[in-house]
């Protein structure tokens, strides 16, 4: 599992950053990354951080496998998907479907190009 989520934040990794990881709070890309981990501490600001800071993926349980499929399933339904068929999708409960549902269409306006950028890869996978 770990493995597998791993593989999805590689993926995001260089979807949202490209060759060098860039710091969430101050921008700077002059990082190091900690041993085994894959989080950074950023040298200018003196911070921690991850991939997911500042994401619709940061802080939630569900894992990355699962939130791209979401995302892929919510945003090729024109009509809107219910939440039973995307908990059944995807595997998680109505609830978390739900926040899903919620969480996928406020990112698709206010983190746009990361969104985009996600379904697009999706299209050629
Ligand atoms: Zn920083």
């Amino acid at each position: 599992m770990r493995n597998n989520n791993d593989k999805y934040l590689t993926l995001l990794e260089q979807i949202r950053w490209g060759a060098k990881p860039k710091c969430p709070y101050c921008e700077s890309t002059n990082a190091t990354p900690y041993k085994g981990e894959r989080r950074y501490h950023c040298n200018t600001c003196y911070t921690s951080y991850s991939i997911s800071v500042g994401t619709l993926f940061h802080k939630t349980h569900v894992s990355l496998e699962k939130w791209f499929l979401a995302i892929r399933l919510i945003l090729n339904s024109p009509e809107g998907i219910s939440v039973r068929k995307l908990a059944k999708e995807v595997g998680v409960n109505k609830n978390t479907a739900c926040y899903m549902i919620e969480r996928v269409y406020k990112a698709a306006s206010e983190e746009q190009e990361l969104i985009q950028k996600l379904v697009n890869i999706h299209r050629f996978n």
